[in-house]
């Protein structure tokens, strides 16, 4: 089942979302259907709020299907360590068609559980290390947005604003 994209604007994408605690058949076909949609939107990374739910649980492929080992499932996903400096445009799902340079770490270790409840680490560089970032931030209410200037920030909050008028958004 393909959910469509949840856009800024909806309050669910800025409050915290709420601990994934059972990890059955009906989280497993959520996460398929979490790829699913995001795949259809072409996106590397989609979290829950974005497609309404509440739970801190995200999906990441940053090959964007080209190796079936990328596929990572984030649950009750804490950052553990963080290094370096890398400045990169950055995008959203939620608010398309915008895209502005956000600075991140440019190596993270993230500590999730997958899939099954296991806990693991895992470090990721550049591309994944801000899709570790992006996608926590999800789960804790923030959107990029947050890390770029107020300047900036107002700008597009007034062209979505419009665009809501237009119904266009
Ligand atoms: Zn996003």
């Amino acid at each position: 089942m393909i959910y469509s994209i949840v856009k800024f604007g909806d309050p669910v994408l800025e409050k915290p979302a709420a601990p994934v605690t059972v990890f059955d058949d009906e989280l497993k076909k959520l996460v398929d259907d979490m790829f699913e949609s995001m795949y259809e939107a072409r996106g590397v990374g989609l979290a829950a709020p974005q497609i309404g739910l509440s739970k801190r649980l995200a999906v990441i492929d940053v090959t964007f299907k080209e190796d079936p080992n990328a596929k990572l499932v984030l649950a009750n996903p804490e950052i553990l360590h963080t290094e370096g400096k890398h400045r990169q445009p950055e995008g959203c799902l939620s608010i398309p068609e915008f895209r502005e340079p956000v600075t991140r770490a440019s190596k993270v270790t993230v500590r999730a559980q997958d899939i099954n409840g296991q806990w693991f680490e895992k470090t990721g560089e550049d591309l994944l290390a801000r899709a570790f970032l992006h996608e926590t931030d999800h789960l804790n209410g923030k959107l990029y947005i947050s890390h770029i200037s107020a300047l900036k920030r107002d700008l597009i909050k007034r062209k979505i604003r419009k665009l809501i008028k237009a119904g266009e958004w």
